[in-house]
């Protein structure tokens, strides 16, 4: 079964279509790449699988279960977390709080232990901080875990914003334009952590202009225009389709 499948999906606002009846599954532990030119609804469709935005029709399943209409923290909790085009990490915060966030929606101790500083809350403190320490380990900046996050350079604070998503052990991560305003060796680094990711199981979406970064690491893609699927595939077939071509790759040729 695959570990994500989107059936007639579909949002529109105001008049004008965002997503159009969209089909598409998703592989346990592939990278899925969503493709397409600016407007064309990817975005929309990541807000509409995390549950950010309210879908007007369509079913997603995850993991076989039904998830469309669950808030975005339930979402979360059962194993898909998301990045943001736009970082946004507590500037005055250090690196470890900012990832440290990211794990509380798995947090299992009540309001009751919190009050009472009991053992078990303390317990699950010093778990919560192992986790975000590995999640800071496995994208290369957990030398910098003491440091207010406003202070480190832009492609920094862009790994610990993927760090604080990676830090509640999800199954699935939805990466939007994490390569934006990320230099050419930054870009580099992106692409082997993505991998890495994968190599630990875990199943990627991402959105991106990078065209090479994503021939480079996509299993399958997913090219929408107009809010409609007009091709999907491995990059090999996508490079080649004429419909892409003409939507989208054409421009960059
Ligand atoms: P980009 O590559 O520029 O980020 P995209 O493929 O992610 O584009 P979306 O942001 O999903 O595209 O937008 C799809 C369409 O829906 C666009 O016409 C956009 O203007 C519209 N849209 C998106 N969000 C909203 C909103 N909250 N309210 C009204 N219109 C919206």
């Amino acid at each position: 079964m695959a570990h994500l499948q989107v059936q007639g999906l579909h949002k529109t606002f105001d008049g004008i279509t965002a997503v159009n009846d969209l089909y598409f599954d998703v592989r346990r532990n592939e990278i899925c790449a969503i493709i397409g030119p600016n407007g064309a609804g990817k975005t929309t469709t990541f807000n509409l699988l995390s549950g950010v935005l309210p879908a007007d029709r369509g079913k997603i399943f995850f993991d076989g279960n039904e998830i469309l209409g669950l808030p975005p923290h339930d979402i979360a909790r059962r194993g898909m977390v998301r990045t943001f085009q736009t970082v946004s990490l507590f500037d005055s915060m250090t690196v470890l709080d900012n990832v440290k966030v990211g794990c509380h929606g798995k947090a299992g101790a009540g309001l009751f232990s919190a009050a009472l500083r009991t053992p078990g809350l303390r317990r699950e403190e010093k778990e919560i901080t192992k986790k975000a320490m590995e999640a800071l380990k496995l994208l290369g900046v957990a030398d910098r875990a003491y440091d207010q996050a406003g202070s480190l350079p832009f492609g920094q604070q862009r790994l610990v914003d993927i760090a604080r998503a990676l830090a509640s052990d999800p199954e699935m991560i939805l990466l939007d334009e994490p390569a934006a305003g990320l230099n050419a060796h930054e870009t580099t680094e992106l692409a082997s952590l993505i991998l890495a990711l994968k190599n630990r199981g875990l199943t990627v979406m991402i959105i991106e202009h990078d065209m090479e970064l994503i021939m480079e690491i996509a299993d399958s893609i997913v090219v929408l225009d107009q809010g409609m699927k007009i091709a999907c595939g491995p990059p090999a077939d996508i490079q080649k389709d004429p419909r892409v071509i003409t939507a989208y790759l054409g421009d960059e040729d």
